[in-house]
């Protein structure tokens, strides 16, 4: 069984080693939707996984809080701010922590998106 919670933040990026004259190379922002899945026993005594809050402020601390309203470029380890880089940067943050994380699925706006699932 996954349990799953899904998030949205808003952030600011350029790709800046595209071709000149490519719209996504200026600076432009996004309404990124985050849906975080886990796996794990249930606990026993009260039947789920995770408490959605304790997920929901683990997944802020870790990672949300130091993507929303930023722009992305600013964060150094994370390379070029693609929506392929965005999820493995947050991946890299909340792995340790939530060791039954299974998948992201990372929206960037309504109709794109990344998908991953670990190495
Ligand atoms: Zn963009």
């Amino acid at each position: 069984m996954e349990i799953f919670r899904e998030f949205t933040f808003d952030s600011a990026h350029a790709i800046s080693s595209l071709p000149e004259g490519h719209k996504c190379k200026r600076m432009h922002g996004h309404t990124y939707t985050l849906t975080v899945h886990l796996t794990g026993g249930l606990d026993p005594n009260i039947g789920w996984i995770l408490d959605f809050a304790d997920l929901k402020a683990l997944v802020w601390d870790e990672a949300l809080s130091h993507l929303d309203h930023r722009t992305l470029n600013d964060i150094t380890d994370m390379g070029s701010p693609t929506c392929e880089n965005i999820t493995l940067w947050i991946w890299r943050r909340l792995k340790p922590k939530l060791p039954g994380l299974t998948k992201l699925t990372l929206r960037e706006g309504q109709n794109s998106g990344c998908i991953y699932t670990g190495e």
